[in-house]
C-alpha cells in the first residue's frame, strides 16, 4: 500500500480560492444534456420524482453520494488481486487489516451495506421501549431501530437547523439535553447512544473533537456504550482539521484515530467509501462482538465476506486507506464550498456554514410562495431537473411520512439536496450547476407545487409519483428556451 502523501498548503496569487483537483482524469464517461423540451417530458414520465428519472436523461447526477464516488488506479487495480474463497480470504485479511491501521479497531464484521450493519446494531442492543439518543438521525438507522421496537431522540443543538449560521459543528450533540435524557429515561432504557459523523440530513454538517469526547465522558459515567456512524468521517475529520483550534497541523489519521478511540462500536457503509457494495461493524470490545457476530453469518454470509464480493472488498480496503489522504478526502468539501460561496453570494438560499456531502438549498426560502403542504423541495428538483438534466434529491416532506390522521408531517426542513461524490466533477461542471440554479432563482416565481398521485405505504420518496398543481413546468421550460433559445 503506498503511503498517503501529506497535503500541500496551496495557496494563490491575490488571494483567490481555487479549489484545485489532486488527481487527474484516465477514464471517462460520456454524459448527455438533453434539450429542454426533453427534459420536461422526462420529468412527466418520472411522475416529478428524481428518483425515476434514468441516467440517458441525465446531465450530472447529484442525486447522492452513495455508490457514485470515482474509483482510484489503486482500487481498480486492487480487485484484480482480490482472493476468492468462501472463507479465510486473504482479501478480508486485508480489510481487517486496514480497519485497524485507520481505525485502531481490531474486530471487524462484514456486512454487505451501512443498513445491514444497523439491522445487526439494532437487533442485539435494542429493546421494546428502548430509546437511541443520536445527534440526527439517518433514514435506514431510524427504520431498524423502530422495528426493533425503540424510539430514536434526536438531540441536536439549536443551531443545527438554521439554514444561515456560523456554527463550525452544527452536528454536534446537545450535552445539557443528554444529561435530562438520561435523567428521565434512565439507563436500563439506553442501550446506547449514536452519533453520526457528517450528519447526512442536516446537511453533511459535522460534529467537533471536543463534542465527541464530552459525549464519551457522560456515556462512559454512566455506563452507556456509544456508536459512531463513520459512513462520512473522512470529511468530519477534515472538518476538525480545517475549523478546530488545535487541530490544524494534526494529520487526518490521528483525527480518525482520536475519534474511533472514542466510541465502543462503529459501522460504516462501505457505498460512501469506494463505491462498492458492503460495509463493516468494527469494536474493540471482544464482548460485544461476540454478541452481534452470530447475525453475520444468518443474514450476510460467512464471517469473511459478509455479503460482499471479494473485489468489493479489496476496494473497500483501498479506499479506507485513502480517506487518510488529506488530497483524497478534501477535493468534494472543497467543492462544495466553492459552489455553496458563490450561490451564497448571488443570494440563493443554501444552508451554510458548506458541509461534506454536497450543497444544500434551502426550499423554502427559495419558493415562499410555495405551502409546505406542495411539497417545495420536491418541486424545486422538478424544476432544477427541467432547467439543467441535473438530477438533485428531495429532503424535506416527501421523505417524510403521515400521522395516524393521513396528514403530512411536515419536515424541518425542505431542502434540495445536490450531492457532490468524490472526483466525479469538474468545477466547469459546478460552474454549469451554478449558473442553472441563478437563471432558476430569477425565475422563482413562475415554480408551482406537487401533489401525489401514487403514494407508497413505506418510504414513498424512492417509488412515490407526483403531478404538477398548474400547468408551470410547461410554463418555465418555455421560459427557459425564450432565455437561452437552447436546442442541444
Ligand atoms: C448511506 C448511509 C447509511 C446507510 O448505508 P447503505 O449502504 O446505503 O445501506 C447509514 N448511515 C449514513 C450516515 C449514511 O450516509
Amino acid at each position: 500500500m503506498s503511503e498517503p502523501s501529506s497535503s500541500p498548503r496551496i495557496s494563490f496569487y491575490k488571494g483567490r480560492e481555487i479549489p484545485l483537483e489532486l488527481h487527474k482524469v484516465r477514464i471517462v464517461q460520456k454524459l448527455h444534456l438533453r434539450p429542454v423540451e426533453r427534459r420536461l417530458e422526462a420529468i412527466g414520465e418520472a411522475g416529478f420524482n428524481t428518483f425515476l428519472l434514468t441516467t440517458r436523461d441525465i446531465f450530472l447526477d447529484m442525486l447522492t453520494d452513495s455508490g457514485t464516488n470515482a474509483m482510484s488506479d489503486q482500487q481498480l487495480g486492487s480487485m484484480m488481486v482480490a482472493d476468492d474463497a468462501y472463507a479465510g480470504s486473504a482479501s478480508f485479511t486485508r480489510m481487517q487489516q486496514a480497519i485497524a491501521d485507520v481505525f485502531g479497531m481490531q474486530h471487524v464484521l462484514p456486512v454487505h451495506q451501512g443498513r445491514a450493519a444497523e439491522n445487526i446494531i439494532s437487533q442485539t442492543f435494542v429493546e421494546e421501549g428502548d430509546v437511541v439518543p443520536m445527534n440526527y438521525h439517518f433514514t435506514t438507522t431510524k427504520a431498524h431501530i423502530d422495528v426493533n421496537g425503540g424510539k430514536i431522540l434526536e438531540i441536536f443543538t439549536d443551531e443545527a437547523l438554521k439554514i444561515k449560521s456560523d456554527c463550525p459543528f452544527k452536528g454536534n450533540l446537545d450535552l445539557d439535553k443528554l444529561h435530562a435524557t438520561i435523567a428521565e429515561y434512565g439507563v436500563d432504557r439506553i442501550p446506547y447512544v449514536r452519533m453520526e459523523a457528517s450528519t447526512n440530513l442536516i446537511g453533511g454538517q459535522p460534529f467537533s473533537m471536543e463534542n465527541m469526547r464530552e459525549v464519551r465522558r457522560i456515556t462512559a459515567e454512566h455506563g452507556i456504550m456509544l456508536v459512531l456512524d463513520v459512513s462520512l468521517v473522512g470529511e468530519n475529520a477534515w472538518f476538525v482539521k480545517q475549523r478546530e483550534p488545535g487541530y490544524a497541523d494534526i494529520p487526518i489519521r490521528e483525527i480518525l484515530r482520536e475519534l474511533a478511540s472514542l466510541c465502543d462500536v462503529m459501522y460504516f457503509s462501505s457505498r460512501k467509501v469506494s463505491s462498492t457494495r458492503g460495509g463493516a461493524i468494527a469494536t474493540n470490545r471482544i464482548d460485544l462482538f461476540n454478541k452481534m457476530k452470530d447475525l453475520v453469518p444468518l443474514y450476510e454470509g460467512f464471517l469473511t465476506y459478509g455479503g460482499m464480493s471479494v473485489r468489493e472488498i479489496e476496494a473497500m480496503a483501498v479506499g479506507l486507506y485513502e480517506t487518510t489522504d488529506e488530497t483524497v478526502i478534501s477535493q468534494s468539501p472543497s467543492f462544495i464550498r466553492h459552489l455553496v460561496e458563490e450561490l451564497d453570494g448571488a443570494g440563493v438560499p443554501v444552508i451554510t456554514p458548506p458541509g461534506g456531502l454536497g450543497c444544500h438549498v434551502d426550499a423554502k426560502g427559495f419558493l415562499p410562495h410555495v405551502p409546505q403542504s406542495e411539497y417545495p423541495a420536491g418541486a424545486l428538483a422538478a424544476a432544477f431537473f427541467i432547467a439543467s438534466g441535473v438530477r438533485g434529491m428531495e429532503r424535506g416532506t416527501i421523505s417524510s411520512v403521515r400521522d395516524e390522521n393521513g396528514d403530512d408531517i411536515l419536515a424541518d426542513m425542505e431542502l434540495l439536496r445536490l450531492a457532490m461524490p468524490r472526483r466525479v466533477f469538474t468545477l466547469s461542471q459546478v460552474s454549469y450547476v451554478s449558473d442553472r440554479l441563478q437563471w432558476l432563482y430569477d425565475n422563482r416565481s413562475l415554480i408551482g407545487g406537487l401533489r401525489f398521485v401514487d403514494e407508497p405505504k413505506v418510504l414513498r420518496f424512492f417509488l412515490g409519483r407526483l403531478e404538477p398543481i398548474g400547468d408551470w413546468p410547461k410554463r418555465l421550460a418555455e421560459k427557459f428556451r425564450k432565455d437561452f433559445g437552447e436546442s442541444l
